[in-house]
């Protein structure tokens, strides 16, 4: 999978240009699926340009209602409404801008399933986390309380996105044997409180300062099945991100 992340960027006609020239572009990639998620106000216009594509549609966030007095959220069912078929769940800034805790996490990523939403859920550690060498413990405590409850057809619908916090946005992205050794920490996690079946199952991408120059060495690794991508999937460079995807597939 190879997901954009457009975060709070573009107006609603500027979202639905780019998705005009990202439809034209990328028109032909099938061995992989190819997420967009533009903010909300922009999803309705952008539908309407890839909706006979192979680009699908992703949310950035939800809430775990379907209605009443939550000022400013948006449902599952509305955005079932508008195409989307897959919503980005815990990003880290989400956690530290807006306080999100696993146990929401938890709540957003129950509903998103059983309204029938793909979640990417994402999980990663802060620098400071790893210098002291709390990364796997970090890693544990968000799956495990992000997948809590959840039975094994469930979890192998969920696509975990590994995303340390000092990669994102800064331009320092994680070797691809640093960002190997996450994901397979986290696929030897999945085994363990599931099984070998569910670990080999889930997706499970890599996001953080991706761009096409440093792709291909992440994406040639065992564990890493793709990308969730923020500043590059702005650009041209997501259609380069597909290139590398496709010719790394075969
Ligand atoms: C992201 O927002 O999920 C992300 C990975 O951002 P960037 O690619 O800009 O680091």
């Amino acid at each position: 999978m190879l997901a954009g992340n457009w975060k709070m960027n573009k107006t609603p006609s500027e979202a639905q240009l780019f998705a005009n020239t990202l439809v034209n572009a990328l028109a032909g990639f099938n061995s992989f699926d190819i997420y967009i998620a533009p903010v909300f106000v922009a999803l309705d216009r952008v539908r309407e340009v890839v909706s006979s594509s192979n680009i699908k549609l992703a949310a950035q966030n939800m809430y775990y209602e379907d209605s009443g007095a939550f000022t400013g959220e948006v449902s599952p069912k509305m955005l079932k409404e508008l195409g989307v078929q897959a919503v980005i769940i815990g990003h880290s800034e989400r956690r530290r801008i807006f306080g999100e805790t696993d146990e929401l996490i938890n709540k957003k990523i129950k509903k998103a399933l059983a309204e029938g939403l793909t979640p990417i859920f994402c999980i990663g550690e802060t620098l400071e986390e790893r210098q002291k060498g709390l990364t796997f413990c970090v890693l544990e405590k968000q799956v495990r309380e992000g997948l809590y409850g959840l039975n094994t057809d469930d979890v192998k619908k969920v696509v975990i996105a590994y995303e340390p916090v000092w990669a994102i946005g800064t331009g320092v992205v994680a070797t691809p044997e640093q960002a190997q050794e996450a994901h397979e920490f986290v696929r030897a996690l999945l085994a363990k409180i599931y099984d070998e079946e569910v670990a080999q199952s889930v997706t499970i991408l890599y996001g953080g300062s991706v761009t096409p120059e440093n792709f291909f060495g992440l994406f040639v690794k065992p564990d890493i099945d793709g990308a969730l991508v923020g500043g590059a999937s702005l650009k041209e460079s997501f259609v380069e991100l597909a290139k590398i995807m496709a010719s790394v597939l075969g």
